[in-house]
């Protein structure tokens, strides 16, 4: 089968050949329905190498973390799960048996140091493929929906979602307001998210005024960009500020604009991987306000996000990509002139309307 595989740290990834993997017990052979091409991959390969990556990254696997497909087949002992139903794959393993573990948080796996992977598609290998194996625990029922809109919400919608969760003690209650800062992928579905889960005002800013009409018409106010942003949003929430900030973006600039408007007991939290530095202080911020991160979801989150997008709750924006265009998904990714998710779709065809154009000859070191 094709496979989109990483070999090499600074190196694009390639397509190859290779053999059809065989589920072992308790597992299932997937066919992959779609598989969302994430900027964390562009990291992977570009910008990492054996000193700044964490050690369960090294290659060689085949990349694909945002997986969705269908049962082919069953591994021994693997029993009430049907031939051509339709699942998302979790995709962190953890070790399987400590705490963290026991609450769907491989995310958080205690036994990380000891771990040779940290996924599927992040050290073990993933979904850029025609097929691919999966333990029955990983698998999220999908049910009607569709499948290869449903990618993204393996990581970009579950890092939204799982960041919204742990934000809603300052969000559940009257008269709450969140922050929306960048409005890509995860942005969009951040304010969905918020929509759906609390009654909070949700305000939302992005340079691109495309990205911010999409979030307009999904609920959010959009506060226009400016040097008096902060003030301008201070003054909305009445000079309280907002309670809960969601940094997609995470350079020093949209820190600085998060602490600027943040709220007393707010919660910030940075999602975004531009890797921005920031000053903390007792009389620089508000009392009691949260600087925090986040990291993906729990297994738990992602049958919850799986129902909210089974109840028609979410939009997602993909492009569709042949299996063999795959690298010109990523090359566009790397220029950033992608809009919506890359969705790669190894089976069946996709319409040239919806297919993303193809870009330049891509050199293979970064
Ligand atoms: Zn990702
Ligand atoms: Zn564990």
């Amino acid at each position: 089968m094709k496979a989109v595989r990483f070999d090499a740290w600074k190196t694009r990834p390639a397509l190859v050949d290779v053999e059809r993997p065989v589920p072992g017990p308790g597992e299932v052979l997937l066919k992959v329905a779609g598989s969302g091409a994430c900027h964390s991959d562009v990291a992977l390969y570009a910008i990492f190498d054996q000193d700044i990556a964490m050690p369960q990254l090294r290659p060689s696997y085949i990349l694909g973390h945002e997986v969705t497909g269908w049962i082919e087949e069953t591994g021994p002992g693997v029993t009430g799960l049907e031939k051509g139903a339709a699942y998302m794959v979790y995709a962190a393993r953890g070790c399987g048996h400590c705490a963290a573990c026991a609450r769907g948080e491989d995310t958080l796996c205690d036994n990380v140091a000891t771990m040779t992977s940290l996924g599927s598609g992040l050290g073990l290998d993933g979904g850029m493929a025609e097929y691919m194996t999966v333990p029955v625990r990983n698998l999220v029922p999908l049910g009607d929906a569709d499948p290869i809109a449903a990618a993204p919400l393996v990581d970009a919608g579950l890092t939204a979602y799982h960041a919204v969760k742990l934000a809603l003690p300052q969000l559940s209650a009257g008269g709450r307001t969140a922050l929306v800062i960048g409005l890509g992928g995860v942005g969009q579905l951040a304010v969905q998210i918020l929509g759906s889960m609390t009654a909070a005002t949700v305000y939302a800013t992005d340079l691109k005024e495309e990205a911010t009409a999409l979030a307009a018409g999904r609920g959010a106010v959009i506060v226009e960009q400016g040097e008096d942003q902060a003030a301008r949003i201070r003054e909305a929430t009445g000079g309280r500020g907002v309670d809960a900030v969601f940094d997609l973006v995470g350079s020093a600039e949209t820190i600085a604009l998060a602490q600027a408007v943040v709220a007393v007991r707010g919660r910030i939290t940075v999602v975004g991987l531009a890797g921005g530095r920031t000053d903390w202080g007792f009389y620089t911020t508000p009392f009691e306000a949260e600087l925090t991160g986040t990291y993906m979801g729990t297994l738990e989150e992602l049958h919850e996000l799986a129902a909210l997008y089974r109840d028609g709750r979410l939009e997602v924006d993909v492009t569709p990509y042949a299996l063999d265009d795959a690298l010109d998904a990523y090359a566009r990714l790397e220029t950033g002139t992608m809009l919506g998710r890359a969705v790669i779709v190894p089976h069946g065809e996709i319409a040239p309307a919806d297919a993303g154009a193809a870009a330049e000859e891509v050199p293979a070191t970064v």
